[in-house]
């Protein structure tokens, strides 16, 4: 089996397994209880927390440990929503978004909020000029991707901020969940950050939510303090510290993973360049860990059908997506809809061999061939 789907999900590095089986072992008493067991796990919690924020540039009061991505961004969007409430109704965000965003979002409408997305630049960039004009002084929130999942760009999340400080009543979350373990992100102007570490070698059933300290927001899950007020229940020791090794290994890898990923990724542009009805999607300056295609006259979950059958696993949009349905990523960069039927995504890691690139490439020429 090739597997060239590591946006979707990453398999765990040993250390991050090893780490979580002694914590899980070791540290099984309840930190939020009193005794001397629940003060030593909440003490190994302390000390996890003030190294992932260290490993991060941020105040370990301002982690919000969750079950995962999708619940932090549900946490920032609803939670900075219901506060603000009362300062308007208005939220703009982009076609870019996860499902646990815009289906937040979603939700947030059928309330009464008011969404507007702002348009999105052949290169996959938000047009910064559309967002000036979309806020008002009732837009509570700006909710953006800092790399989106699908396409690999790369957003401009400081030009955002900068814009945001002309309106101070409006919040701004940010998706790093493609960002975080891949490239240098920086925290600077956000009030919520989420991302999850399964996406970077980590575990499942864990992610984090960043909330600037000062920012105030509505949990999802009342009852209980725990760490903190915004996310009750008990805290997975075992789980932050597992979180920890995996944020130190990929902060240590990083500009060595990434610069194999790229030479990876110049190395299937190239030989795509050669083939006929490609089009590749994701823009010149995405993240080289993702590669968007669409061949024309193939939709994508054909392709990812024909690809399966050779035991090589590709993606058609983001795994939580709706199937048969265009990307809207893609259909937002090229305005193409048989094109965004016809997407499909390849991911890159640094596991992924060169021999595992020239089995797929050798398969999508074969594919192309017989079915067109
Ligand atoms: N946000 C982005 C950009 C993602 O790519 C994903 C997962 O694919 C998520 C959020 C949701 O992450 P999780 O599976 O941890 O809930």
């Amino acid at each position: 089996m090739i597997y060239l789907d590591y946006t979707a999900d990453t398999p765990v590095d040993e250390r991050v397994l090893q780490k979580f089986t002694e914590t899980a072992r070791e540290q099984f008493a309840n930190p939020n209880s009193a005794h001397s067991e629940g003060r030593a796990s909440k003490a190994v919690i302390d000390n996890v927390l003030s190294d992932i924020a260290k490993l991060l540039g941020i105040q370990p009061n301002e982690l919000i440990f969750t079950s995962g991505a999708s619940e932090a961004n549900n946490l920032a969007v609803k939670g900075l929503a219901v506060t603000n409430r009362r300062k308007g109704k208005h939220i703009i965000s982009t076609f870019l978004e996860h499902s646990s965003v815009s289906g937040a979002l979603t939700f947030l409408q059928e309330q009464g909020y008011e969404i507007d997305l702002v348009n999105i630049l052949p290169d996959g960039k938000i047009d910064l000029d559309n967002l000036r004009s979309l806020l008002r002084p009732d837009t509570i929130l700006c909710a953006v991707c800092a790399v989106d999942s699908e396409l690999g760009t790369i957003q401009p999340t400081a030009a955002i901020a900068e814009i945001l400080k002309d309106h101070p009543d409006c919040r701004l979350h940010i998706d790093a969940t493609q960002a975080i373990g891949k490239i240098p992100f920086s925290f600077a102007g956000a009030d919520t950050v989420s991302f999850a570490p399964h996406k970077f070698y980590g575990l499942k059933g864990c992610g984090v939510l960043y909330k600037r300290d000062g920012c105030v927001l509505e949990p999802l899950i009342h009852g209980g303090a725990s760490t903190t007020i915004y996310r009750s229940g008990t805290p997975d020791t075992a789980a932050i510290a597992a979180l920890s090794t995996a944020l130190g290994i990929a902060a240590s890898e990083q500009q060595k993973r990434y610069d194999y990923v790229k030479t990876l990724n110049e190395r299937v542009r190239a030989e795509l360049m050669k083939m006929p009805k490609i089009r590749i999607n994701s823009p010149a300056d995405a993240v080289p860990h993702i590669l968007n295609i669409s061949v024309s006259g193939i939709k994508g979950e054909q392709m990812r059908e024909f690809m399966d059958e050779r035991g090589i696993c590709i993606s058609v949009k983001s795994a939580c997506s709706v199937p048969n349905t265009p990307s809207r990523p893609v259909f937002a960069v090229s305005h193409d809809r048989k094109n965004a039927l016809s997407s499909w995504r390849l991911s890159l890691s640094h596991l992924t061999t060169k021999y595992e690139l020239e089995v797929f490439l050798e398969a999508l020429e074969h594919i192309i061939r017989e079915k067109l």
